[in-house]
């Protein structure tokens, strides 16, 4: 194990973040890194418990508890501690592809569940995980690792969000020749047009993606199945087929006005963002019958995020980098509590409450917070020319109906209204999107996700699998990683008629 005592004689510390108030004025990533020393000591704080619970990725009370992808932690963390980084890297890389992408954007449901965190702090796993991958790297550790012979099968991966590109990278090891076909004009699904550059430094991923090139797996874009790509196609030219397609279907809020100019979803306002901040930096223009938003300006505008979660914090921290003039986030549910409630007991994820990077960015120009909670919209209202320039809202309490089930109730005199040029709706995704299934008659479940067993990854159409996102829902990176690694084992267990592959 790491130091015996090192739980007891040091603290949990983190590198600092850029200051809010000046990495506001750029697209470059908040985080900063550790010197080695430091991350050996905080290394040293994991107590390499009997039973760990961190790596577990079990569902709890319907959250993930523990890593979903079952990472090594307590053996890395030994690793860690001990300087021996090149052994770490190994374990690290037996379970996880992308670890430079978790280290960076996950929630880190490990450390929700690591023991130490009954009584102190946890161990800083995700930050000792990115440090592993990123020291490979800096080492020359990592190079291109094509593999030695091919076995002659074609599979097709549509997607390249991180389900497809995991299990690109999981059947490209085995030998089959991988095409990863994506509809946009970049690949890296929603790593590279949901997640804003601050969060994730879009070189990182193209740094990943030409290492997986190197290695002998094609890429073609701005190619849509089921648009500029038939289907047929994809059946008769491939041995089997892996559907990661995401599920970016937005929810909408059909309320009075809701047609007015001015409202977008999230995602287009995320999309068009980073694209154009790609398109300035690289030069890059949009290919014809590609898949892409234009750019949207929150840039001197009452600015309004309705939905609470990660992406609607993604919508904050791009608009405070457009410089808004003002912005409210509007949250439907009640403010979570600011420790475990004894219904949420370790190890199950903590349901508190958090401040995310985008508010305390927010929070260091403004001085509060963005959020408001238990506000629900009513209408929105226009000026002459059709764009919107009013949200009117009311406060609610959640009250149990007769069924059990808590429900927003109005609360009469807590109507108010906001000034706005620009809202972004930001209230999670309700599947897949159609297109794909016009021309594949593939079966879906009542969420309208791909119908497949977790486990099998099996559509309704033999050869025809599905993983991540479309098969799952909108979910977390680290689970588009599990199942793309699920799905290419039972890929190649089809394929092969048996497999190796974890
Ligand atoms: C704004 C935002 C921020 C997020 N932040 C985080 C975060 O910080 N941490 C975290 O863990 N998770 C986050 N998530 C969730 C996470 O990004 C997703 O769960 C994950 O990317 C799902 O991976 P995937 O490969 O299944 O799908 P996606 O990443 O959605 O990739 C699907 C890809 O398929 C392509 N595609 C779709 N249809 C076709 C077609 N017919 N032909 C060809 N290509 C097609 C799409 O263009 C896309 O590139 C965030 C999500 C959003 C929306
Ligand atoms: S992938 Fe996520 S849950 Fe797993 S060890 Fe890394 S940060 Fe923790």
């Amino acid at each position: 194990m790491a130091k015996p005592t090192g739980f007891m004689e040091y603290q949990r510390e983190l590198p600092p973040d850029r200051d809010p108030r000046e990495r506001i004025k750029d697209w470059q990533e908040f985080h900063e890194h550790f010197p080695e020393e430091k991350l050996q000591t905080q290394g040293a704080r994991c107590m390499d418990c009997g039973i760990p619970f961190c790596h577990t990725g079990k569902l709890l009370n319907g959250a993930v508890s523990g890593c979903p992808i079952n990472n090594l932690i307590p053996e890395w963390n030994d690793l860690v501690y001990k300087g021996l980084w090149r052994q770490a890297l190994d374990r690290l890389l037996k379970t996880n592809n992308f670890p430079e992408f978790t280290g960076r954007v996950c929630p880190a449901p490990c450390e929700g569940s690591c023991t130490l965190g009954i009584s102190e702090p946890p161990v800083t796993i995700k930050n000792i995980e990115l440090a592993i991958i990123e020291r490979g790297f800096e080492e020359g550790w990592i190079v291109p690792q094509p593999p030695a012979s091919r076995t002659g099968k074609r599979v097709a991966i549509v997607g390249s969000g991180p389900a497809g590109l995991a299990c690109a990278d999981q059947l490209n090891k085995v030998g089959h020749s991988v095409t990863v076909i994506e509809r946009a004009d970049r690949f890296g699904g929603l790593l590279t047009y949901g997640i804003p550059n601050m969060k994730l430094d879009k070189s990182i991923i193209k740094r990943r993606l030409d290492l997986m090139a190197a290695e002998g797996i094609k890429f073609v874009r701005n190619t849509e199945v089921g648009r500029n790509y038939p289907t047929e196609k994809l059946l008769s030219e491939f041995d089997a087929v892996v559907l990661c397609g995401g599920a970016t279907k937005p929810r909408d809020l059909p309320v009075e006005g809701c047609e007015l100019k001015g409202i977008y979803f999230a995602m287009e306002f995320l999309h068009g963002n980073t694209k154009q901040l790609l398109d300035r930096e690289h030069g890059d223009v949009q290919l014809e019958g590609s898949f892409g938003y234009p750019f949207i300006s929150a840039e001197g505008k009452d600015v309004i995020v309705i939905g609470g979660g990660d992406t609607g914090t993604d919508c904050v921290s791009t608009s405070l980098r457009h410089g808004c003039k003002s912005l409210v986030q509007l949250e439907i549910l009640d403010r979570p509590p600011d420790k475990r409630q004894p219904d949420n007991p370790w190890p199950e994820w903590p349901r508190i409450f958090r401040v995310d990077y985008g508010q305390e960015e927010y929070a260091a120009v403004y001085g509060h917070d963005p959020r408001e909670y238990a506000v629900m919209t009513k209408r929105f209202v226009g000026d002459e020319e059709g764009h919107v320039r009013e949200l009117h809202t009311v406060r609610v309490e959640w009250i149990a109906g007769e069924n059990g089930r808590m429900a927003p109730n109005e609360i009469p005199g807590t109507e108010e209204v906001y000034p706005a040029q620009l809202v972004l709706l930001a209230m999670g995704f309700l599947g897949p999107e159609d297109r794909i299934f016009g021309q594949l008659d593939v079966e879906r479940d009542p969420r309208t996700n791909v119908k497949a067993d977790y486990g099998s990854f099996a559509t309704s159409i033999p050869g025809v699998f599905s993983a991540g996102d479309m098969r799952r829902g909108q979910s977390l990176v680290v689970w588009a990683i599990n199942e793309g690694r699920g799905a290419a084992r039972e890929c190649d267990r089809f394929l092969m008629g048996k497999t190796e592959l974890p």
